[in-house]
């Protein structure tokens, strides 16, 4: 297969994460015969340096006319002062808006042999476990009416939380799809028990399941999530929210691992076009050390190979290739624990490429 990519290093550490990635891409074309040509883009920090803005219309351009988007994280001290329409952040924020970027896929996976990074209790998680959260990204409280009135002389701030059948649809849609790639189970969070907006989320998630008789589906209300989250992490396969739900149980998720290094995220819209990038940002502390843990942007590319260029068993075997080399004791220095081999970034990305050689 011949597939485009529009490539943003970014910021920070961005550039080492992401030419690791592009390394296991590359090896992964080689076994398995595809072509994918690279499109390199601007954004953040780096293409305020260029052309004094966050992000320009070649990027855009660039981006809708590829099959999906590797984004290195952005930002940085150097670019912390200026305007809120200037900053990094605004790049991140148009870029997500111009692909109409709905749905947010963040992963909280445990690999056994880093159980001990994760703050619960062994006995709990010994065996690891693989958690997407699938969060509804445009739309809910945070794109609701704000607003702050004055009544009796108090003042009175109002935010509206709105959702529509369409909105719910098209999310659920992605959860089920995505879920039949995996273990096939969504659990949907929603406060139904209180909120309209829950009522009408539960009503079209279920009438959207008849279309899915092979995932089974279970309703879960938002505050018992987040104890379950905790109690046993492994019962859940994907979990399905609104966009405020998902915003705090993908946290939650993510710090269950124990390392923000290995944190893979992704946003897709309506077509299978979206955006890979890692959860962490630009690391200016460790930014040029070649001592960053890239197997969150190998991770995300492995996303973008799975949700947007349907290379399903390409995916399985960089996260195979991962999980092999974390076995083997192989740990960046965010990760290291005693009795571990410390690699540098760039050793960590060599590593992974010959796991996917044997
Ligand atoms: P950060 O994620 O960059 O760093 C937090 C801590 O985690 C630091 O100690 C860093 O060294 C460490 N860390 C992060 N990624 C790592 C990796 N791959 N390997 C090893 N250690 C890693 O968060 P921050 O310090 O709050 O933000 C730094 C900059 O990144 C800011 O300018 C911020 O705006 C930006 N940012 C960008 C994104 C993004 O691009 N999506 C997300 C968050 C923050």
């Amino acid at each position: 297969m011949k597939k485009k990519i529009t490539v943003i290093k970014g910021d920070g550490i961005g550039p080492e994460t992401i030419d690791q990635a592009l390394k296991v891409l590359n090896c992964i074309s080689d076994i398995y015969s595809h072509s994918f040509e690279y499109d390199y883009a601007l954004l953040g920090g780096e293409c305020i340096e260029k052309t004094g803005v966050p992000i320009t219309e070649d990027t855009i351009t660039k981006a809708k006319s590829s099959d999906a988007v590797l984004l290195g994280s952005v930002g940085g001290p150097k670019w912390d002062s200026l305007p809120a329409n200037l900053r990094p952040e605004k790049g991140l924020l148009t870029i997500r808006k111009e692909l109409n970027l709905f749905a947010n896929l963040r992963p909280a996976l445990l690999f056994p042999a880093l159980a001990s990074a994760c703050p619960l209790k062994p006995e709990i998680v010994n065996d690891g476990f693989d958690v997407l959260v699938v969060r509804e990204l445009t739309g809910g409280l945070y794109f609701g009416e704000h607003k702050t009135i004055v009544q009796n002389g108090m003042k009175k701030a109002i935010d509206s939380l709105e959702y529509s059948e369409e909105e719910i649809k098209r999310i659920a849609i992605k959860g089920f799809e995505i879920a039949r790639k995996r273990k096939r189970k969504v659990t949907s969070v929603d406060k139904a028990n209180v909120l309209d907006s829950s009522r009408l989320w539960r009503d079209v998630v279920h009438e959207t399941a008849k279309a899915y008789p092979d995932v089974e589906l279970e309703d879960i209300l938002i505050d018992n999530c987040t104890m379950q989250l905790l109690k046993c992490p492994c019962r859940f396969d994907v979990i399905l929210t609104e966009n405020m739900f998902g915003d705090i149980l993908s946290d939650e998720a993510s710090m269950l691992t124990g390392s923000i290094g290995m944190l893979a995220s992704a946003s897709i819209n309506e077509t299978s076009l979206g955006l890979y990038e890692p959860s962490h940002g630009s690391a200016p502390d460790i930014a040029g050390q070649n001592i960053a843990n890239p197997i969150a942007t190998i991770l995300s590319a492995a996303m973008m190979l799975r949700y947007s260029l349907n290379m399903q068993k390409e995916a399985d075997a960089i996260e195979s290739a991962v999980r092999l080399v974390i076995d083997n004791l192989y740990r960046t220095v965010d990760i290291i624990t005693d009795g571990c081999k410390k690699v540098t970034c760039s050793e960590m990305g060599d590593k992974i490429i010959e796991a996917l050689k044997i």
